[in-house]
């Protein structure tokens, strides 16, 4: 479960989260709406400690990321103790950021090889799993130019699900897609929370939230409104 106590975050003068409060239950899926500059992504940023909160903190399974305890305060992470537990904070973005000199294999296989969880091998196994369950598997020598929006999306779906993370954050997979493009993805994150995966997907499908969330939080203006 990730909890996300008392979270403040300005920018300068201006609040941008003002006092977040919220729990990810194991296997639950959250949506997140809220109009453009109400927080959704720093809320997501602040979660895998991408960006440091000003007050409060967020925590898996009772463990504080990014920070830990030093008396009545709390003291920064080193960087490399951070990266270790953002691998297990999976993050999917608006863009998909994959490298474009790697075949779809390799993208997908990449991580679990660069962090030692798994041989290349092995690695590749894992990845061909996955690129089957986002039904991309004759796409694996593929380079990502050759492919759709959708279909990169769903490699970089299969890519964070490569590290095995405990939860995957969503922020707006498909808004950069084609409309035409939209339902692959949608279908490919639907399958995972019916597989019981945590997730928190922000996102303006307002029929995907009905349909798969199991709670939707509403932000405005930094806060939780609903
Ligand atoms: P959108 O729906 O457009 O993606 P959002 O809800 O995700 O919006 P955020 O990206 O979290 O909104 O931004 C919230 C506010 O914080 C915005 O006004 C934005 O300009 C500001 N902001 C975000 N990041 C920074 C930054 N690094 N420096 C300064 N201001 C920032
Ligand atoms: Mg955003």
């Amino acid at each position: 479960a990730v909890d996300v106590r008392g979270v403040h975050k300005a920018y300068g003068a201006h609040r941008v989260l003002d006092g977040i409060d919220l729990a990810l239950r194991p296997g639950q899926v959250t949506v997140i709406l809220g109009p453009s500059g109400s927080g959704k992504s720093t809320l997501l940023r602040v979660i895998n400690h991408l960006e440091k909160p000003d007050a409060g903190h967020v925590s898996l399974n009772g463990e504080l990321i990014g920070v830990r305890r030093h008396g009545t305060r709390l003291k920064e992470l080193s960087e490399r103790a951070i990266l270790a537990q953002r691998r297990r904070i999976g993050f999917v973005f608006q863009a998909f950021h994959l490298f474009p000199h790697l075949t779809v294999l390799e993208n997908v296989a990449a991580a679990p090889v660069a962090t030692g969880q798994l041989a290349a091998k092995e690695a590749q196994k894992l990845a061909l799993g996955l690129l089957d369950r986002v039904g991309l598997a004759d796409k694996a020598g593929a380079y990502p130019r050759q492919l759709s929006g959708g279909q990169q999306q769903r490699v970089a779906i299969a890519r964070t699900l490569a590290l095995k993370p405990g939860i995957i954050l969503f922020d707006e997979p498909t808004s950069a897609l084609d409309p035409e493009l939209v339902g692959e993805v949608l279908s490919v994150i639907r399958d995972l929370a019916t597989g019981g995966t945590t997730l928190v997907v922000v996102t303006h499908e307002i029929g995907f939230a009905r349909e798969v969330a199991d709670h939707v939080v509403f932000l405005d203006r930094g806060r939780i409104v609903e």
